[in-house]
């Protein structure tokens, strides 16, 4: 039977990311070596990160003066490293949910950290929308996409003070402005490799305006100065990106890919609103393109295991919500074919008929 991969993260990658990544597994750039056991100084992988950088910039039309890195230590060592490297003395955070109230914990052990509007209260249903940035904050930190609620800010906000957003589950799922960030991170595991890298895109002057001295292996500028190559990258991840970048430009890019994730997103959104026995979860303007989050109706509690098992049954896999808010999420990420979200839809219809 078809497996339809829904999963939040790690998640569903292009066929032609998994099968180049496999060839070059057991014979890479014709070195008659695997790229597991290629030295990162090689010229051959040098050429993988410089193409895998290129294409990153040609894609999300990066201006000048930006700088893409390749990381370790996940998002979540950059919920630390990014006060670390820009807060000098207050901080800016919106909390929209538990991502971005692990990044905020991480900034208080900085330096004054102020959180300007919160949808905790909630359940992080939604994005708040009237609040006011501190113009004496270093920075304004956003968590584009809320891959746990389901919710997004998909518009690139105007912010007064240097702009940080964590974009783990939604870069390249739509164009962004990205003069108007100082910087952009995430784990690449939702949207564009397996796990093991990690992307920054930083601005290059937006840095070295903090007192504090940083360790070298936590400071942006080493990496900069080093290309990714101070000590030794995720190869195996950064060369599983690259595919993964190339399958994006062979198939018309990052606009092609928005209006693909809108179209499977309403899909699923309209059948959600239409079936009795679902409901969604988030805001309807603040619905997230990559994670669709549902739950059964108020009178159909009692079928969420029947549903579940059902849709497990039918080949749906990884629809069950996360741990911490339960009921449903549909992760549809640029890899997910349509066909896969025609056959959620297709599995509520009939389960809809059965009971
Ligand atoms: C998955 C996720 C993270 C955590 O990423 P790690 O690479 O596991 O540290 C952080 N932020 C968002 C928005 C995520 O979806």
């Amino acid at each position: 039977m078809k497996k339809h991969n829904f999963y939040a993260g790690p998640s569903i990658l292009p066929q032609y990311t998994i099968e180049n990544t496999a060839k070059a597994v057991l014979d890479f750039a014709g070195t008659g070596l695997s790229v597991m056991e290629v030295s990162h100084r090689s010229k051959e992988f040098v050429a993988v990160v410089d193409e895998a950088i290129a294409l990153f910039k040609e894609l999300l039309s990066i201006p000048e003066g930006y700088s893409v890195l390749f990381l370790g230590g996940g998002a979540s060592l950059q919920f630390a490293m990014v006060p670390y490297n820009f807060l000098n003395k207050k901080a800016a955070y919106l909390n929209t949910g538990v991502w971005a109230k692990k990044a905020i914990k991480e900034a208080k052990f900085f330096g004054e950290t102020v959180v300007v509007a919160s949808s905790e209260d909630a359940v992080f249903n939604y994005v708040p929308k009237n609040y006011t940035i501190p113009t004496d904050a270093d920075y304004f930190h956003i968590t584009t996409n809320n891959t746990i609620y389901g919710t997004e800010i998909r518009k690139d906000i105007d912010s007064p003070v240097p702009l940080i957003a964590d974009m783990s589950s939604d870069i390249f799922s739509r164009p962004i402005d990205i003069s108007k960030y100082a910087m952009i991170y995430g784990g690449a595991q939702k949207n564009l490799a397996p796990s093991g890298v990690t992307f920054v895109i930083v601005k290059n002057e937006a840095l070295g305006k903090v007192d504090r001295s940083i360790p070298t292996m936590l400071n942006y500028q080493t990496h900069i100065d080093s290309e990714s190559m101070f000590n030794t990258p995720p190869c195996l991840p950064i060369y599983a990106a690259l595919q993964t970048l190339k399958w994006l430009k062979d198939n018309g890019g990052i606009k092609v890919m928005e209006k693909k994730n809108i179209e499977k997103a309403n899909l699923l959104y309209n059948e959600i609103d239409r079936n009795k026995f679902f409901k969604g979860t988030a805001a309807i303007e603040d619905r997230s393109l990559m994670n669709i989050c549902f739950v059964m109706s108020d009178e159909y509690k009692e079928l969420e295991t029947a549903f579940y098992n059902f849709a497990s049954a039918k080949g749906m896999i990884g629809i069950k919500g996360h741990r911490s808010v339960g009921g449903f999420r549909a992760s549809t990420y640029n890899a997910l074919p349509k066909e896969s979200v025609e056959a959620l839809v297709a599995t509520m219809k009939e389960f809809e008929k059965n009971n």
